[in-house]
């Protein structure tokens, strides 16, 4: 154990580990999955729960306290409460989170909770139907509004995320907020990505913070900022009557200097940046029998080396696609963000 924070080239710390458990996903999100067929990976490569907590332990060790259950769809990953269980047994974990697409929320909110979940995030984009399936293939609108509605009876408070597209969702910022008052949820707007996997992105598409401000002070009027904490993905904001939004800028006002996030893949691979081009693998090292303490120093050693800034990199780029062409993701689906956790 490293005395003090690890940290990397920018001072930045280890502190929240983003777990995906499964890359596969039973929506397909145009801005995510648009594609007609994907490569998955192997399924033995796929970590189970005892070495996820395994490597988790060495994590919190060196300075995790934060973990977010992710995918693909992570309520898809079979027995997912178990894995919970594990996790929030952990003393060293401040939070345990988990954001999924909500369709099978209903089913599992309650087994979820009992395993010691205590915080969840829904992914929604629209409210209307006919929508919903244009823009996820699928017509399940009726099971996320039911996996809401469990949630919010089984966890209080939780967190809508909504990725903003221009002239696809743009039109529908109130009715979610006003949705969100209704759910007891705290709505966030995410800048339109062109991370991989969104294979369809263009700079056309993304609705800036400032537009997503201006759309809504017509509506609403003043809009007041809320004090930011320093690792917080998301600038919040509050409406005259109370009402706390929260916008996720990554597109036009990254926030890396503070980023304090690393993800795991699945087959357990560790990213240091969501635009990382590569990770390190730690699932060989883990079954090939090296140590706990080995294993901390190559984490430790990684992360010191640390300098991604991949989101403020994209945005010091002129002409700007998306990040990585469809022939690279066929050939490695680490790069794809349903692989990586979002
Ligand atoms: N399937 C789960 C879900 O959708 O909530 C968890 C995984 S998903 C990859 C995690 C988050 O990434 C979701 O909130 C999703 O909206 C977001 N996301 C995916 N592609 C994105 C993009 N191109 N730009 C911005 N956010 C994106
Ligand atoms: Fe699936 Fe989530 Fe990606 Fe949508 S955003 S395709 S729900 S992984
Ligand atoms: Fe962190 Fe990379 Fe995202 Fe920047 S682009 S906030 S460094 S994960």
């Amino acid at each position: 154990m490293p005395p003090g924070p690890l940290l990397d080239t920018l001072a930045r710390p280890l502190g929240n580990l983003r777990l995906s458990v499964t890359d596969r996903c039973n929506l397909r999100c145009g801005y995510c999955m648009p594609e007609d067929d994907y490569t998955w990976l192997p399924r033995e490569d796929v970590l189970h729960f005892e070495e996820i907590s395994a490597l988790v332990d060495i994590f919190i060790a060196l300075g995790v306290d934060r973990l977010r259950l992710t995918g693909g769809e992570p309520l898809v990953r079979r027995d997912l409460p178990a894995l919970v269980r594990m996790l929030a047994a952990k003393p060293g974990l401040a939070d345990l989170a988990l954001t999924t697409n909500g369709v099978l929320l209903a089913d599992q909110a309650d087994a979820l909770r009992a395993a010691g979940l205590r915080r969840i995030t829904v992914s929604l984009d629209t409210l209307r139907a006919d929508r919903f399936r244009a823009l996820t293939r699928f017509d399940e609108l009726a099971a996320v509004h039911a996996g809401i509605e469990s949630a919010h009876r089984l966890f209080g408070r939780i967190k809508i995320d909504t990725v903003v597209i221009k002239g696809v969702n743009d039109d529908e910022l109130v009715d979610l907020i006003e949705y969100g008052k209704g759910v007891d949820a705290e709505v966030r707007f995410i800048e339109y990505m062109d991370v991989g996997g969104a294979t369809r992105w263009s700079t056309a598409d993304v609705v800036s913070r400032s537009e997503m401000l201006d759309l809504l002070s017509r509506r609403y009027g003043a809009i007041e900022a809320v004090a930011h904490q320093s690792s917080a993905t998301a600038d919040r904001f509050r409406l005259a009557d109370g009402t706390v939004f929260g916008i996720i800028s990554s597109t036009t006002a990254p926030f890396c200097q503070s980023c304090d996030r690393s993800r795991l893949t699945a087959d357990g691979l560790w990213y240091l940046c969501l635009y990382a081009a590569a990770g390190t693998d730690l699932r060989g090292p883990l079954r090939r029998g090296v140590d706990a303490e080995e294993l901390a120093a190559l984490i430790a050693s990684r992360w010191k080396t640390r300098d991604d800034r991949g989101a403020e990199r994209r945005l010091e780029l002129g002409d700007r696609r998306s990040f990585v062409p469809i022939n690279a993701l066929r050939k490695d689906p680490h790069l794809e963000m349903h692989t990586r956790g979002g």
